[in-house]
C-alpha cells in the first residue's frame, strides 16, 4: 500500500527537464502559479493520529513525497525541519522522493542525519547527459541509505553505465507527458559494464520501450528500493 504526502506544493523550474513540469500544467487549468511555494494543509499527514490514538497513516506504508514540488527546493527550506522530524519519527513507514536538487542536500540535512535515514529513499532525476555528470556524482557521494537513479524525461542520449556502482538500487527511465511530449531517447547500458546489471539476469540494452513514456510509463530497468 501506498500514500501521497505533499507537505509543500509548487516549485521553481531548475532546468530543461523542467520545461514541462507537470505540475505547472495541472496548476494551470485551476488558474494556479506553481512558482508560488507553498506549505500545504497535509503537511503533517505522517504523524496525524485517530481519535483512538493510532496514526492515520498505518505502519509499512511507502510514502511518495513531495511529488507537487522538490523536496528539496529552497524556497521550503523554513519548513523542512520539520518535515525531516516527521520522516525520522516515523521510522515504521517508508519514504521516497526524487528531487533535481541533489546539490542542496549536505546543507540541508538534520544534525541526527549520521549515515541516513533508513526508511528513505531518493531518486536523482537527470535528464541528459549534462545533468547525470552534473547531478549523480553527488548522488553517489551523499550520505543517503538508499538511491535510485530517476532518467526522466530523457531528453537525449544518456549513458550513466559508470555511476551504476553498488549502492544504486533501481534505476528508471520515463519520457515526458502532456501534449508537447518531447521523444525519448534510448538510455545506453553496455552489456557487462554496469556492475548493478551484473548482481541480476541480463537487461535489454537499451530496454525496449515506447517512443514515448510518461511518468506512469517508468521502466524499472534494474533493483528493488525498499521492498
Ligand atoms: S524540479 Fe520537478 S517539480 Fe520542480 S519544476 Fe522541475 S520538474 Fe517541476
Amino acid at each position: 500500500m501506498s500514500v501521497s504526502w505533499n507537505p509543500w506544493h509548487g516549485c521553481r523550474k531548475l532546468s530543461e527537464g523542467c520545461r514541462h513540469c507537470y505540475v505547472y500544467r495541472q496548476d494551470a487549468q485551476h488558474d494556479k502559479d506553481s512558482r508560488e511555494v507553498r506549505r500545504t494543509t497535509a503537511f503533517n499527514l505522517p504523524v496525524r493520529r485517530t481519535r483512538d490514538g493510532r496514526y492515520k497513516v498505518p505502519p509499512g506504508e511507502m510514502v511518495y513525497t513531495c511529488f507537487t514540488s522538490d523536496f528539496l527546493v529552497e524556497e521550503a527550506d523554513a519548513w523542512r525541519a520539520e518535515a525531516w522530524e516527521m520522516i525520522r519519527i516515523r521510522s515504521d513507514l517508508r519514504f521516497f522522493f526524487i528531487t533535481k536538487r541533489i546539490d542542496r542536500l549536505m546543507q540541508v540535512l538534520p544534525p541526527d542525519w549520521g549515515g541516513g535515514y533508513e526508511n528513505l529513499a531518493v531518486g536523482c532525476t537527470v535528464e541528459n547527459q549534462a545533468m547525470a555528470d552534473y547531478r549523480l556524482p553527488l548522488l553517489l557521494d551523499a550520505p543517503l541509505r538508499h538511491k535510485l537513479v530517476i532518467c526522466a524525461p530523457l531528453l537525449g542520449p544518456l549513458d550513466i553505465a559508470r555511476y551504476l556502482v553498488p549502492g544504486i538500487e533501481e534505476v528508471s527511465v520515463g519520457g515526458e507527458s502532456g501534449n508537447e511530449a518531447r521523444p525519448r531517447h534510448p538510455l545506453r547500458f553496455p552489456p557487462n559494464r554496469c556492475t548493478a546489471c551484473q548482481r541480476r539476469a541480463p537487461l535489454p540494452h537499451p530496454p525496449p520501450v515506447p517512443a514515448f513514456a510518461g511518468p506512469q510509463g517508468r521502466d524499472r530497468l534494474q533493483g528493488k528500493a525498499m521492498r
